[in-house]
Order: structure tokens, then sequence, then C-alpha cells
């Protein structure tokens, strides 16, 4: 959905969406479930810059609600996740800060960004919410045995037979002249 700076000149916007698993892209490594809910409102900010200079600046403010899976760092199972953040964002016009020392924050409380062209795609913005919330790693349990480093077992579910570390022979033989050695 395109937020149009046009359409906002004329009346806010007011959304109310639901995106199914796949329309919204979030990357390999995760995995929607279930449908994606988002409603707010979009509206138009205007800064007065003197001189005739307006900015238009597209405010944003909703919810998003998500249920996803991530791969356990340690052993790739999925592990589910859910998202439930609140947002609210300003976008300026790309290039409207530029060449400026200071941003004159017109809402204290908003993060900002910026909008190129018409408007801003909702879809962009709910997953960067969506990835923002989520955490970097993830582990299916605190005592995850992850996967054996030389088979690739899964070694919460099977114990394999390559989990004993050899010891190198030339060690032995070292321990055994310096056992000599010493007596
Ligand atoms: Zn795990
Ligand atoms: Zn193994």
């Amino acid at each position: 959905m395109l937020i149009r700076v046009r359409e906002l000149e004329l009346r806010k916007l007011e959304f109310d969406e639901n995106y199914q698993p796949g329309a919204i892209d979030f990357g390999p490594e995760f995995r929607q479930i279930g449908p994606l809910h988002s409603e707010g409102r979009a509206e138009l900010v205007v800064e007065h810059r003197g001189h005739h200079q307006n900015v238009e600046d597209i405010r944003l403010v909703g919810s998003v609600e998500a249920h996803l899976e991530i791969g356990c760092a340690r052993c790739l199972d999925p592990v589910p996740q859910r998202v439930n953040r609140e947002f609210e964002l300003l976008y300026r016009p790309l290039g409207a800060d530029a060449g400026r020392d200071e941003l004159s924050v017109t809402d204290a409380e908003a993060e900002i960004g910026y909008y190129q062209g018409e408007g801003i795609l909702l879809e962009d913005v709910l997953r960067e919410q969506v990835l923002l919330a989520l955490p970097l790693k993830v582990t299916c349990r605190d005592d995850c045995k992850g996967l054996c480093s030389q088979c690739g077992k899964n070694l919460n579910q099977e114990q394999c037979s390559c989990a004993a570390p050899v010891e190198d022979p030339r060690w032995e033989a070292l321990k055994e002249i310096r056992g000599r050695l010493e007596h």
C-alpha cells in the first residue's frame, strides 16, 4: 500500500491491513506464520522553514502484530517469536535535510526517516519495524546442545559417536616421556 503525499494533502489516512505470509519479504532467516496485522494512521505534517519553503513530512502512527519463526542459533530448529510493536515515525522528503547541521524535530518522540518520490510503502515500514522488534539471535532453549561440528547431527535429539574429542597421539607420547623423566 503506497501512502501518497498528494492524498494526505487532502485528508489523513486510516489503515487496517492484514498481510499473508510472503506478502512482505523478511528474508530467508525469518518465516512469517499466519497473517501480519497493522493498523494506524498517516497524516501530513508541514514544516515551515521560512521564505516560502515548506517541507511536507509524513507522520505515521500505528502498531504491528506478527508471528514469525527464526532458526535457533545453535541447532537451527525454528523458534517462534511474537512481535507486537507500536510506532510513531516521521518521514521527510529525501534531500530535505541536505546541508543542514541540525534537524529541527517537529515531534521529539518521533523517529525520522526519509521518503522518495510520491510517498512511502507501508510494507517497507512494517518490514523494518518487525525486524527492529526481533532479537538478533535466539536459541530454542537455554541448554540447547546444538549440532555436532563433525557429523552435523542435532545433539538435542540423538547422541552421535563422534562426540568425544580424540586426543592427539603425539601428546600421549610426550606425556609418557615426561612421566619417565619425572621418576
Ligand atoms: Zn536449538
Ligand atoms: Zn557427530
